[in-house]
């Protein structure tokens, strides 16, 4: 029996070019819309928010873009990352599927985040930014840019959704420990915040609203830019770094997936997982490759919403992004998966999704929570609840493999650890947790906002 549990590359080998999608897609993505004149975006339109050099990545349709030697050198801090073979679930699963996970806990932070954080940080340095204004929902997206900026000397300002800001204290202090200053959103800090809090002074916050915060922030400032942590293209190009890891080290393993699965928030760090393996569906080497989005039953973007141009924030700052959206004033009920709680989907994904290259899947926060502690009493790992997710839909996945005998190859995106959500586990384990309902009036109320687009 094949016993092998760790794939691992050498330092040397950490990809030097992150791997761009938009040279392969067999039809362009749509236009990003200016939010006051509903026109294509310009750079300069952009720049406010942005350094040069991220908005030409987002737009960019050069297949590889070369990862800056500073960059890849932070990146040596915990990358290369490993791949695993999860024999231990497979047999309490008693399971002929092959299973295995890139795990992505192992940074700093505990996940995927700093791949595009430190990337983000330098590109503003760079151009003589000294101060990053951000949103975050779980915390785990500020305590990345946080980590980075304490990397990069550069001074960082986070906000923090109120729920999870309350939820959990640790990430604050993490933040605080690499340097940053962290404050609950909404806040006295910016109009957005000000507004939202006299009409409702309880407001659990919302992502959107925490990014309506971080950009009035950004362009009230001179030294100050703005970053996302998920959703635009720039931000999936550079997860692409574990995707590309992730190639190498399956064939290592002399394996190639029948189904990858992971969780999508705005859909970074899945799509930075895939992105490689969509290649080589779309250009017909793999064709019956399944890719599966994992997302939580109370907030369905790509489920239940539909294809459309949305802002990205609740204030409706931001450009419009044509993307699978519950609308921008949707504030999704609290589940513990902070970082999955986005009324939008990044613009790729929503393309693919739109093309039938991959597909998507809701679940339930109970459900997910069982098969969370299954990955924690087999693997060992302590996963956050996004990945939760994705753990969910490989062991039905496995489990269907045991019905009808098929030995199939599965690959999960495991997108970090759970190490500062132990009050989520500890609601779990005495039986405080609950599911949400498909919250479809709230819904259908918010996507009468959606704004109204025609495209010349
Ligand atoms: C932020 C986060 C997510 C969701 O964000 P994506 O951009 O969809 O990847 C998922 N898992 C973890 C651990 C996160 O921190």
């Amino acid at each position: 029996m094949d016993k092998r549990t760790k794939f691992v590359l050498d330092e040397e080998e950490i990809p030097r070019y992150w791997y761009n999608i938009q040279a392969d897609l067999p039809k362009p993505l749509p236009p990003v819309l200016h939010p006051g004149t509903g026109e294509p975006i310009t750079p300069d339109d952009l720049a406010p928010l942005f350094p040069m050099e991220l908005i030409k990545q987002e737009v960019s349709t050069e297949r590889w873009i070369e990862v800056p030697e500073e960059v890849r050198d932070i990146y040596r801090m915990w990358r290369p990352t490993t791949l695993f073979r999860a024999h231990r679930l497979e047999k309490a699963l008693d399971t002929p599927a092959k299973i295995f996970y890139k795990y992505e806990g192992t940074s700093p932070p505990g996940s995927h985040k700093p791949n595009t954080a430190v990337a983000q940080a330098y590109y503003n340095k760079q151009e003589g930014i000294k101060r990053i204004a951000t949103e975050t929902g779980a915390g785990q997206w500020g305590s990345a840019l946080s980590f980075a900026g304490a990397c990069l000397g550069l001074e960082i300002k986070v906000y923090m959704v109120r729920i999870s800001y309350d939820q959990k204290p640790y990430r604050r202090i993490m933040m605080e420990a690499w340097g940053a200053k962290c404050i609950p959103s909404p806040s006295p800090d910016t109009k957005a915040g000000r507004d939202m809090l006299a009409k409702d002074p309880d407001c659990p916050g919302s992502l959107g609203l925490a990014i309506s915060e971080a950009v009035e922030d950004a362009v009230s400032r001179d030294d100050t830019h703005y970053a996302l942590g998920s959703v635009l293209n720039h931000v999936l190009l550079h997860q692409t770094i574990n995707g590309l890891e992730t190639k190498e080290l399956m064939e290592k393993a002399d394996a190639y997936p029948d189904i990858i699965v992971g969780c999508i928030g705005g859909g970074s760090n899945f799509a930075g997982l895939y992105l490689p393996f969509v290649k080589d569906k779309i250009d017909g080497t793999k064709p019956d490759l399944r890719i599966i989005n994992v997302e939580p039953a109370s907030c369905p973007t790509v489920t239940k919403g539909p294809y459309a141009y949305d802002f990205g924030d609740e204030a409706g700052l931001t450009p419009m992004i044509k993307m699978n959206t519950l609308g921008h004033g949707f504030i999704p009920p609290p589940v513990h998966a902070g970082g999955l709680r986005y009324h939008g989907m990044a613009s790729i994904i929503s393309h693919l999704h739109r093309l039938g290259l991959v597909e998507a899947r809701a679940e339930h926060q109970l459900a997910t929570f069982k098969a969370g502690v299954t990955f924690a009493r087999t693997e060992g790992i302590i996963s956050a609840p996004e990945p939760m997710h994705a753990i969910k839909v490989v062991i039905d996945e496995a489990l269907k493999c045991k019905e009808t005998g098929e030995s199939k190859t599965i690959l999960l995106a495991h997108s970090g650890h759970g190490h500062v959500d132990m009050a989520a586990y500890d609601a779990y384990f005495s039986g405080k947790l609950r599911d949400y309902e498909y919250p479809k009036d709230k819904i259908d109320e918010s996507l009468e906002q959606l704004p109204k687009v025609s495209i010349k």
